[in-house]
């Protein structure tokens, strides 16, 4: 390993990881930053290359375009390449990795196009050939899933013998003061908040209405917040890794405007994913919705507040019921003083750093495709009070009915 890591994306999360990227210059030595919009990657590079003894690079790269990515990598050589850009090229990154026999890491599940999905199967198809190069892909190195993932093998490993439930709630208290804006890519967010909410029970998957299940819970530093089921890809990997677990659910706290907003949006048909004509023309309404929201990264010199972000879990060590709460607190404002991004941002970038890092280092290397959850989590629960997102817990948590 030569310290080289290639950064394809250059968007909210790129930004935020690439700076922390920066500031760990003792493990990544030289880094380019590739994407579709070179100019977005040479002002981060302006912005940083001061603050770091890392040598910066930029490139041009079409990332659905597999061979654009092999002739990258071979030019650059990375250890390990970190998938910044959006779902649907994940697999074209995987393929160009196995091509090149170069560690792969990512923050969210692929999707194709035409269809929300938001599951696994295509990535963990790559198992046998990511064994058979030698290489790893780390799925899911973000917060949500990523850090949620850590945090459950780490209760696992300390707390539990047997983990029964697990509640992930992710609250965002910030407020950026528009009446309608997604904190990461409107396209993906409005994907996986309009789709039918999903829980996994006794080894099914039950199916609810979008924002049927609503819930109130009262979080640390951002206080009482109104949280809906939704469906995320994490339950999916955790359902089958963590041992004895009876049940697990996903909350997202929206506030009113949001959801008022996003049901017009919906009923008038602006959300939808399939193609329409529109004077000749053929568009996708919810990437024309995109072009015309605020752009996440706009956000963070606007957003003030805090996220709160953890698991509650329940289950048995030696016999004896246990309750345990991990989370993390983070300020929009702190980050975007840092980092230049909001905390949505930020608490993805960091951990696409620390799972970049941990891979690179060799301490999370194994080849192969696993979630977060697959690896010891104890250096990466190390590095996330190192690195601005340190964690709390509690064992009298408030559960969630
Ligand atoms: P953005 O839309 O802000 O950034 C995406 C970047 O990818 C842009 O720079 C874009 O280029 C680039 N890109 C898109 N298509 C291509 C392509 N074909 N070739 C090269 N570059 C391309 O998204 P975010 O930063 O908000 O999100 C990034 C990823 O992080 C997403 O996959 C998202 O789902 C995930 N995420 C994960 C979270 C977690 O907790 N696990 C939380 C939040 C996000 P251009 O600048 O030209 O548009």
């Amino acid at each position: 390993m030569n310290g080289k890591l290639l950064i394809i994306g250059a968007g909210g999360v790129s930004s935020a990881a690439f700076a922390k990227c920066c500031q760990n210059s003792e493990v990544f030595k030289e880094i380019m930053l590739a994407s579709r919009t070179k100019s977005k990657c040479d002002a981060l590079v302006e912005k940083w290359q001061s603050k770091t003894t890392a040598k910066l690079h930029t490139a041009q790269v079409n990332a659905d375009n597999t061979s654009e990515l092999i002739a990258l990598i071979e030019q650059f050589k990375p250890d390990a390449v970190l998938n910044l850009a959006l779902p649907y090229q994940d697999l074209t990154i995987m393929d160009a990795c196995l091509a090149t026999k170069t560690n792969y890491i990512d923050t969210a599940n692929y999707e194709p196009l035409d269809t929300a999905k938001f599951e696994y199967k295509w990535q963990w198809a790559y198992r046998e050939k990511f064994k058979e190069a030698g290489i790893t892909a780390l799925l899911g190195s973000g917060f949500d899933p990523g850090v949620t993932g850590v945090f459950c093998a780490y209760a696992m490993k300390h707390y539990f013998d047997e983990i029964h439930f697990i509640d992930i709630l992710d609250c965002n208290g910030g407020d950026h003061g528009y009446p309608f804006a997604t904190n990461f890519n409107p396209e993906i967010n409005i994907r996986e908040v309009s789709a039918n909410g999903r829980y996994w029970e006794e080894g099914n998957f039950i199916e609810t209405k979008p924002m049927e299940i609503k819930r109130e819970y009262d979080f640390e530093e951002v206080g009482m917040k109104e949280m809906y089921l939704l469906y995320h890809e994490e339950l999916e990997s955790l359902a089958q890794n963590i041992k004895g677990l009876k049940r697990i659910r996903f909350f997202m706290t929206f506030g009113q405007s949001y959801l008022t907003h996003l049901k017009c949006l919906e009923n008038v048909g602006m959300t939808s994913i399939k193609p329409i004509n529109y004077e000749g023309k053929e568009i996708v309404p919810i990437q024309f919705l995109k072009t015309v929201l605020p752009d996440p990264a706009s956000l963070g010199p606007r957003t003030k507040g805090k996220t709160n972000i953890g698991c509650i879990m329940q289950g048995l060590k030696d016999n004896k019921p246990v309750k345990y709460y991990v989370y993390n607190i983070c300020d929009h404002e702190e980050c975007y003083r840092e980092v230049g991004t909001q905390a949505i941002s930020y608490t993805t970038g960091v951990p696409a750093m620390l799972g970049a890092m941990l891979v690179m280092n060799g301490t999370w290397r194994k080849p192969g495709v696993y979630n977060t959850e697959e690896f010891d989590p104890d250096p990466f629960m190390e590095a996330l009070n190192k690195w601005g997102l340190p964690w709390k817990e509690s064992f009298e948590p408030v559960l969630v009915e």
